[in-house]
């Protein structure tokens, strides 16, 4: 026999997709409030998102790490040309 009495079953909208959560119990529904969470496929667009800003934080790194080398390496020409244009100028 299956009752169905409507305060033992608790509901909210997802935040995000606006899509109604049911909640069997009181504890879990009063937490999902409290963090204001999303429900479970928003939480797993979430997840994947985080871990594509993840990866995208790490690329940058990556870049800047070979841009610090190219910029030592522009650093050193841009010397030698300096010493270079110093010679030439017959001002000098
Ligand atoms: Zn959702």
């Amino acid at each position: 026999m299956r009752k169905r009495h409507w305060k033992d079953r608790k509901n909210r909208k997802c935040p995000d997709c606006r899509r109604v959560i049911y909640y069997t119990r009181k504890d879990s529904f009063d937490r999902a409030v409290g963090n204001n969470s999303v429900c479970k496929s928003c939480a797993q667009t979430d997840r994947k998102v985080t871990m594509e800003t993840i990866e995208k934080m790490k690329q940058p790194k990556t870049v800047e790490h070979k841009r610090k080398i190219s910029y030592s390496v522009q650093k050193w020409w841009d010397g030698k040309r300096e010493i270079d244009w110093q010679r030439l100028d017959p001002n000098n």
